[in-house]
């Protein structure tokens, strides 16, 4: 039973989003969809429940995500006609796109189909900062028949290139791009048996969760961040040196098309990703971790990851699409950039209103909403909050620096004269402002220095 002092809670690695925090998410989602847009991506909202079917296929028996940590259930029929259906909370969006295309014959058009995605994922990982049960994700597919050019580099460089200019508007500071190439399923499977081979006689010295992969899906032991295991993985066979001729023609022509696009890029050969459907191009973008704090991550530095996955729709049982797609965490998005923000436009982000007006007295209160009434709706559309004129003017200059960049005065004289008093609380400014100016002085009033663009702007105008 909830009491008082033992209230219902939010469940365990689930957290609700509260005002000004859901402002910022609201911003980084209208920037990505304003990027998405200029590169011709269109929107699409897949069921948040799929088959479970669909992850064992698609993502892959043996990763983590389909072995441990799905939400699954047993859907219990109803009626004698219905039958009971094994469905699982989706633990990502690339299935589900990827099902949406075979199911709605995308591929019929003939045309590259880009799609992007912004909406919650769920696994059962164990929470800790920036890992959530259910966390966000903002992604985006691109896919379609081998004729409409679904295959060629020029895809997978033009979503990095995307990215990199998606996390420049955002403002993130020192991203780094990872990029490495896991060759076609051929190849792969040949690598994979390499690896094995290597394996065998190390594997005894490996953790146990590597001495497991060893068996099941030895490319993941590339992935394990076990410090212990470290020295002896980066004595292993490196995947490059066992791409077929066609994959590394296709890893030299994506990287050409970053270089000359100046997008910067290391090539990591141990990042294979966790799911099973990769093929060739596979990428991760991080900021500094490990006590960094301008990343805000902790442990968690991978701020988004995605490849190619030329055989993904066959899986599933459709025609040949290959395809190319990412996913960025957004919730680590955020953290970054709440860390990374300097210390006033940090203080700043919860500055969500331009201004507070104070009436000075209960007999100004009408005036003063008139005032509100008139900043809000009028030439720049500020966002205004409204006092008491109960409140003495000590309380309305506290309540008014935890919500605004400014305050207004609506006292006797000032509504006399028009002319009003106006403290800035960042610079300590204090003018008397003609009525008629108030939405161009406020609002100039409201900038943030040093930050991007973006968020000077947020602050500005919504
Ligand atoms: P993945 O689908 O595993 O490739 O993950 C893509 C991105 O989603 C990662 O780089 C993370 O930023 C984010 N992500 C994955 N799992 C979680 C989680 N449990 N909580 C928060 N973010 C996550």
């Amino acid at each position: 039973m909830p009491t008082p002092s033992n209230p219902l809670k939010a469940v365990r690695g689930t957290r609700d989003l509260l005002p000004p925090e859901t402002a910022l998410w609201n911003r980084v989602e209208s920037i990505a969809r304003s990027v998405f847009s200029r590169y011709s991506f269109g929107e699409v909202r897949t069921p948040i429940f799929e088959d479970t079917q669909l992850f064992a296929r698609g993502v892959g028996e043996e990763t983590d995500i389909v072995s441990k940590e799905m939400y699954t259930w047993e859907d219990r029929a109803r009626a004698q006609s219905e039958k009971a259906q094994s469905l699982t909370l989706r633990p990502e969006n690339t299935a589900g796109v990827v099902r949406a295309y075979i199911e709605h014959n995308l591929a019929d058009s003939g045309q590259l189909q880009k799609l992007f995605y912004i909406g919650p994922q769920f696994r059962r990982e164990r929470p800790q900062r920036g890992r959530y049960r259910q966390f966000w994700q903002i992604g985006a597919e691109v896919l379609g028949p081998v004729s409409s050019g679904s295959e060629s580099p020029l895809r997978d460089a033009e979503v990095l290139e995307m990215l990199a200019t998606l996390l420049d508007e955002l403002g993130v500071k020192n991203w780094q791009l990872a990029l490495n190439s896991v060759g076609s399923a051929e190849d792969r499977k040949r690598y994979a048996e390499i690896l094995r081979q290597a394996l065998a006689p190390i594997k005894h010295q490996l953790s146990v969760d590597n001495q497991r992969r060893a068996e099941t899906n030895p490319l993941r032991v590339l992935d394990s961040k076990d410090p212990a295991d470290q020295a002896l993985i980066d004595g292993l066979p490196k995947i490059a040196d066992y791409l077929g001729e066609s994959s590394r023609d296709h890893f030299a022509q994506v990287s050409a098309a970053l270089d000359a696009c100046g997008v910067p890029y290391t090539i990591n050969p141990r990042l294979v990703r966790g799911l099973d459907y990769y093929t060739r191009t596979t990428f991760e973008f991080t900021v500094p971790s490990s006590g960094d704090p301008a990343s805000g991550l902790g442990t968690q530095n991978a701020l988004l990851g995605g490849g190619r996955y030329d055989g993904l729709s066959e899986m599933l049982g459709g025609p040949r699409a290959p395809g190319i797609g990412f996913a960025i965490g957004e919730d680590r998005l955020i953290l970054t950039l709440q860390a990374q923000f300097d210390a006033v436009s940090a203080k700043y982000v919860s500055y969500l209103m331009h201004a507070y007006i104070a009436p000075i007295g209960a007999h100004n209160n009408a005036p003063a909403l008139a005032l509100a009434q008139e900043l809000r709706n009028g030439e720049n559309g500020l966002r205004i909050e409204v006092g008491d004129g109960s409140f003495r003017v000590k309380k309305s200059f506290e309540m008014a620096s935890k919500v605004a960049s400014n305050i207004i005065l609506v006292g006797d004289d000032e509504l006399a004269s028009n002319n009003f008093t106006v403290k800035t609380f960042i610079s300590g400014n204090q003018e008397k402002v003609h009525r008629s100016e108030l939405p161009s002085y406020i609002l100039s009033q409201s900038a943030i220095p040093n930050d991007p663009q973006w968020a000077q702007d947020f602050f500005k105008k919504s």
